[in-house]
Formats: C-alpha cells, structure tokens, sequence
C-alpha cells in the first residue's frame, strides 16, 4: 500500500464513518420527534375531551335556564295574568329549576326599568335597572334573543346575567326578564377536574369578552380579547389547537377550544412544559448516550485513520528504501531492471523511440587507490548529481548500474537528443571535478524503436558496445552506437 492509497483508504474510513453518525443521528432525531408529536397528540386529546365536557355543562345550564326566562317571557304577557295574585303569578312564571344552587332569582323589569316581580320576593324592594346594558340591549333592539352580560356584581355575587326581552301584543318593548348564574357554579365545576399547575380554562362570549378564567384572576374576568392586539384570533377556532404564547400570559401552553356555536366557548391550556416535562428526560437521555457514542466512533476512527496515515508512510518509506542506491541516491539496479522492462513494452505498444545511456567512471581503479576508497565514494557521489542535474523529466530513469557505472533511461527520446543528454552529463561531470579533471565519466548511447523481435537487452548491449567503443577512443567522451539492431550483427 502506497502512501496515496494509505490516505485514500484514512479519508475512506473517515467518511464512511461520518457518514454513518450522520445516519444513526437522523434516525435517533426523528424518532424523538415522532416521539414529541405522540406525546402532544395525546396531550391534545385530552384537552379536548376536558373541553367538551365543560362546554356541554355549561351549554346545558344555560339552556336550562333560559327555559326558565323563555316560560316567563311566554307568561308575563298572557291577558289571563293580568289579575291573579301573586302567589299564584310566581307559581305560573316561575319553575323549579331557576331556583337551583348556583341560579339567581328571575326578575322582571317593567318597560322603564322598574323592577315588577322578583321571584325572590312576594314584594320586592323598589329597583330600577334602566341603565344597565341588559336592560338598553333589549330596549334599542328587538332580536337579542338571549343576552348574556359581562361578569359583574349582581345582588352580591360575582355573575353572568341572562336576559330576554318581553315584548307586548303588537311586538313593541314591554320591559326584561333577567337571571343570573352566579360563579360559585363555574367555581364548582372547575374545582371538580383535576388540573395540574399551569393549566387554565377559559370561558369566552362570542365577543370574546373573557367570562371566567382559572386561575381566578379579577384583573383578566370580563376584559375584551380584541383589546389585544398583538394576539391573532385565527389561532384559536372553534375545535382547533394552539401551541404557544396565548393573549393573557406569557406561558407558552397548548390551547384547545370548543364550543363556537354556543353563547359560550371554552378553552383549555395546559403549559408546554408539562407536557414534554418527561419526553424532555427521556429524549435527553438518548441525546447523552448518542453523544457519547458519536465521540467514542468519531475517536476511535480518528485513531485508525491515524494508524493507516502511519502504515502507509512505513511502507512507502520502505518501498523508496528497496529501489533507492543508498550510496548516491539513484535507482538502484532492481528498479532500473523494472523500469526498462516497462518503458519498453511502452515504447513498443506506442511506437516510440526508447535511449539508454551506459556511463562509466574513467580510471576509476586508479583513482581509488590514490585517494582511497572513501574518496573514490564522493566522486561517485558527484558523478550521480551530475547525472540528477542533465536528467529532469519525470518518465527518465537514472540509475547506478553497478560499481562505477550508471545507466540513465530516456523514453520517448532518439539518439540525436540522447546524445545531447550524454554531452551535458559528460560536461557536469568534468567541470564538477575541477581544473585538474581528475574524474571524468565515459558514456555509451544507445537509442531504439522497439518491435515485438527485439528485446531490452539488445539495448543494453548496443550501450555497453559504444560505452566500450568510447572508452576504445580514449575515454571522457560519447558515443552512439549505430542501431543495437546493427551492433548485434556486428
Ligand atoms: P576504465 O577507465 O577502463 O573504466 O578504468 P577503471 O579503473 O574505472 O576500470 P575498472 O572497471 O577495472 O575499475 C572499476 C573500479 O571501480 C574497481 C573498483 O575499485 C572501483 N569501484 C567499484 N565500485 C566502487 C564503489 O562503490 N566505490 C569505490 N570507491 N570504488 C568502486
Ligand atoms: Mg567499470
Ligand atoms: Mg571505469
């Protein structure tokens, strides 16, 4: 494995491995979120059945007693009444139910306001209501039907006004007939649920005038919500939910609200927080251990890309050991052995030509045993930058041959230019050496268009036979061998 692939299979192992965290975090996260949908589904049915059970009481009450107020407004008119007594006129106006635990006495009122019967009093106490609203309502307008008033003090007690309009024979305003319903009743009724902290109910009139509300709070009963103008009313519609921040306080909560045919709508919230209190817990708990087993994966590959990166680098390290000449640098004569056995078969496949140049120390015996062996080593030295520096490009092949000789492959190369190469080599090395010229080098050229008869081996030796021819003609000089073709002939 070379150091490329090493680092081909890290980034590999890396991205395999994020890819992977990515997914399990995709399939975790989604699981706790159709967890979180779940949880709020069940929430709001709840809130839906609490809902409806209070609208239908209420509904029911209401009806309840505007039965009464519709007997009476039957009643008060007849021209039968007209000359009872008034223990008989409260046994045929009013009924049982209007005198139940949370209902207010029926009174009526006379077409200026005054106060005729009480059904709380043979003889009432003087009283005139021609000034409150569900006196005026009636008065100005003949198809109220049932009104109910905002909450206010009626006889003591906080309540909800009820009121019908009587009208005379010829259909013009003869006076009200009014009850109450007192908010013991809604106290009562909301006292019997079991709310947790932070739930509210809501009790709204078709104008959304705020009724009732628990928790009880007399700043927020009988205010308008269209006072508030940052709350949007479509949010909440008949049988519809809400989650966030209602028009009274900041508490964000889900909303659910019922009842938007009725006099009366009820709405129930309960906080956000309490609902997702233990999907919380439990979606925290498994962000921990996904957390925690993200860090350990994304550790764990850290350290094995790590390990490859390190691998890789050993072994491309060793690999450039085993094709390297430890004394100069060069391709040792392993890899050039490979490399001509490649580039020839290249050279064939593509018809191009291939040049070989043989290069041999001149004197080189001599030499060492003047100078000694080590010396005789840095002219080797030498010789192999001299060899570096004439050949560049990344397809040529310097290589130490052997002893004192060095073989340089040039694909793509014919003799004209290969012998160009050979000059300048030859012409380094001289001028490296100084003015004595001590160390010169001989060079044999070969160049060749391989075909399928030949082999690399002619090549060698056409090089070896001009190297030989060179050193013949009286050494530091090159020589092109005619064709390796020819010189094997010869
Ligand atoms: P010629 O000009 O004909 O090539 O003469 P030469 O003395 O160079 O010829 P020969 O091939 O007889 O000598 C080669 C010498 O190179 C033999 C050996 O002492 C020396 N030699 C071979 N390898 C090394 C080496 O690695 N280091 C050193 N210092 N000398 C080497
Ligand atoms: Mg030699
Ligand atoms: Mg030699």
């Amino acid at each position: 494995m070379g150091k490329r692939t090493g680092r081909l299979s890290a980034r590999l192992l890396i991205a395999s491995s994020v890819v992977t965290v990515i997914g399990f975090s995709a399939i975790c996260a989604s699981v706790m979120l159709d967890m979180r949908r779940g949880v709020e589904e069940l929430a709001r049915q709840s809130l839906e059945n609490l809902a409806t059970g209070i609208e239908a009481d209420i509904s029911r009450n209401i009806e309840l007693y505007d039965l009464s107020l519709r007997n009476v407004v039957n009643n008060i008119t007849a021209p039968e009444i007209a000359g009872v007594s008034r223990p008989v006129l409260h046994l045929i106006l009013f009924d049982r139910a209007a005198t139940a635990k949370h209902f207010g006495a029926i009174q009526v009122f006379d077409v200026k306001g005054k106060l005729t019967v009480d059904a709380a009093s043979l003889d009432p106490m003087p009283e005139n209501r021609a000034d409150e609203e569900y006196f005026t309502v009636h008065r100005d307008n003949p198809d109220v039907g049932l009104f109910i008033s905002k909450p206010m003090l009626h006889r003591g007690a906080y309540s909800i006004v009820l009121s019908r309009r009587v009208n005379g024979p010829d259909g013009s305003f003869s006076g009200v007939v009014a009850g109450s319903i007192r908010f013991s009743y809604f106290h009562e009724l909301f006292g019997s649920l079991s709310l947790s902290e932070g739930d509210t109910i809501t009790v709204l009139r078709s104008d959304r005038t705020i009724m009732m509300r628990t928790p009880f709070d007399l700043d927020v009963i009988g205010k308008n919500l269209n006072d508030r103008h940052d709350w949007n009313p479509d949010n909440l519609q008949d049988g519809g939910s809400y989650a966030g921040t209602g028009p009274v306080d900041a508490t964000p909560r889900l909303y659910v609200r019922r009842g938007g045919n009725g006099p009366l709508a009820v709405i129930v919230g309960k906080p956000l927080d309490t609902i997702f209190r233990l999907w919380r817990v439990q979606a925290s708990r498994i962000g921990a251990v996904m957390l925690a087993l993200i860090v350990f994966a994304i550790a764990v590959t850290l350290v094995l890309a790590r390990e490859i990166n390190r691998r890789a680098q050993a072994e491309s390290r060793l690999e450039e050991m085993a094709t390297t000449d430890a004394l100069t640098g060069l391709r040792n004569r392993r890899k050039f052995d490979q490399t001509i056995e490649n580039e020839w078969h290249r050279a064939m496949r593509h018809k191009m030509p291939l040049s070989l140049l043989m290069i041999d120390a001149d004197h080189f015996k001599a030499y060492n045993d003047t100078h000694g062996h080590q010396a005789g080593d840095q002219v080797l030295i030498g010789i192999a930058i001299c060899i570096s520096d004439a050949v560049r490009r990344a397809a040529d092949c310097a290589a130490r041959y052997g002893g004192e000789e060095f073989a340089v492959l040039l694909p793509g190369v014919a003799g004209a230019d290969a012998m160009k190469v050979a000059e300048n080599i030859r012409e380094r090395v001289l001028v490296w050496s100084g003015a004595d010229n001590l160390s010169t080098v001989s060079v044999g050229v070969a160049a060749v268009t391989p075909t399928a008869v030949m082999d690399w081996a002619m090549l060698v030796q056409a090089a070896d036979k001009a190297l030989y021819a060179a050193k013949a003609a009286g050494r530091n000089r090159c020589e092109l061998a005619a064709s390796p073709a020819l010189s094997l002939v010869a």
